[in-house]
C-alpha cells in the first residue's frame, strides 16, 4: 500500500506493507486524513516516533461490527486490563500505543488498523471533510471535561491555530465571556464570523482572566498565560510540543494559579456537534493533496498561517 513513513527522514513509499490485523482489530481503508501540528512535531523528534504518520482520519471499516460503514477512530490503543483501563481511563493506559504517534502505524496510508471499540460510525450528516475533524474537535471538547467553565467567567484563549480555533468555538458554546487573542487577520475574521470577541496581543488586561486556555502549541504559551490569568485562576494547557517551557512557576505558586491540562476527548460529542453544524470546521481547510504528495502536504502545513491541510487518500 501507499504510505508516508517517518524514520529519521520523511519518505513517501509506494509499496509499504499493508498492516497485519490482530484479533479484535479491524482494517480500515482510509479516505481522507488531516495533518495536525503533532505530525509536524513528530518529524522534529517528538516522542522518537518512527512509522506511518497521521491520526486524524475518516475511513471505511473492512470487517468487524461496523463493516462497510464510514468511521472515525479513537487513537489510543489501550490494554483494557490494567487498573487505569479498569478505572475507565483507557486514554491514560500506561501500556497504550497511539495511532500515528506512538508505536502504531497511522492514517497517512491506504490502510490502518484499530481495535473495533475505537471505531465510531458516522451519520450521513457529517461530511467526509468534517469527519477528519472529529479527533481534534474531541480534543477541543476535552477542555470542558477537565475545566468547568461557567457562563459568568471571563476566559481568554491564546494561540489561534487549528486547535485554538476549534477550542474557541467549543468554549464559546458555554456562553462565557470569551476573548481569543490573535495577531492574524484571517483568524480574527473567522472568530468574529462565529461571534467570538477577539483582541490583538497586548490589548487584553493582564491578571484578569478566570481561565486562560493555551493553544499556542509552543513553549512560550505557558508564560503568556501566566501574565493573563488572575490570582487563583486556571490555566488550561492544550499545547504539546518538542521542548520545555520557560515560565515563572514561583509566580504561579504565589498567585495560587491552578494548572489544568487535557488531551484526547469524547468522540461521541464531537460527532454530535458536527452532525448539528454547531461548529464550523470546513472554513479551516486550506489545501488538499493526494497521498503521493504527502511530503508536500506536510511542508504546506508547516507554513506560517496555513490552517488545515487534508490528504485525499481513497
Ligand atoms: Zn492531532
Ligand atoms: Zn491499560
Amino acid at each position: 500500500m501507499r504510505a508516508l513513513v517517518y524514520n529519521k527522514v520523511l519518505r513517501y513509499e509506494a509499496e509499504y506493507p499493508t498492516p497485519e490485523v490482530p484479533n479484535g482489530d479491524v482494517l480500515v481503508r482510509v479516505m481522507k486524513a488531516g495533518v495536525c501540528n503533532t505530525d509536524l512535531e513528530l518529524v522534529k523528534g517528538y516522542l522518537g516516533f518512527s512509522g506511518v504518520l497521521g491520526h486524524e482520519f475518516v475511513g471505511v471499516a473492512e470487517g468487524g461490527d461496523h463493516d462497510g460503514q464510514r468511521v472515525a477512530g479513537e487513537i489510543n490503543l489501550a490494554c483494557g486490563e490494567c487498573p487505569t483501563c479498569l478505572a475507565g481511563m483507557p486514554t491514560q493506559c500506561p501500556n497504550r500505543t497511539t495511532l500515528g504517534i506512538d508505536r502504531h502505524d497511522g492514517a497517512f496510508a491506504d490502510y490502518l488498523t484499530l481495535p473495533v471499540e475505537n471505531l465510531h460510525p458516522l451519520p450521513d450528516s457529517v461530511s467526509d471533510d468534517a469527519a477528519t475533524f472529529v479527533e481534534p474537535l474531541a480534543a477541543a471538547l476535552q477542555t470542558l471535561h477537565i475545566t468547568h467553565i461557567s457562563p459568568h467567567q471571563r476566559v481568554v484563549l491564546i494561540g489561534t491555530g487549528k486547535l485554538g480555533l476549534l477550542t474557541s468555538q467549543v468554549v464559546a458554546l458555554t456562553g462565557c465571556d470569551l476573548t481569543a487573542i490573535s495577531r492574524h487577520d484571517r483568524q480574527t475574521d473567522l472568530l468574529r464570523g462565529w461571534g467570538i470577541d477577539t483582541a490583538r496581543p497586548g490589548e487584553v488586561e493582564t491578571r484578569n482572566a478566570d481561565v486562560v486556555v493555551d493553544c499556542t502549541g509552543n513553549e512560550q504559551g505557558f508564560a503568556e498565560a501566566l501574565k493573563l490569568v488572575k490570582p487563583r485562576g486556571v490555566i488550561h494547557l492544550k499545547s504539546t510540543y518538542n521542548g520545555l517551557p520557560k515560565a515563572d512557576l514561583t509566580r504561579a505558586v504565589v498567585d495560587e494559579v491552578q494548572i489544568h491540562t487535557s488531551r484526547c476527548g469524547p468522540f461521541d460529542a464531537a460527532i454530535r456537534l458536527l452532525a448539528k453544524d454547531a461548529v464550523d470546521v470546513e472554513s479551516l481547510i486550506d489545501a488538499r493533496y493526494p497521498l503521493e504528495e504527502s511530503k508536500e502536504a506536510m511542508a504546506k502545513a508547516s507554513e506560517r498561517g496555513v490552517l488545515k491541510v487534508l490528504l485525499e487518500i481513497g
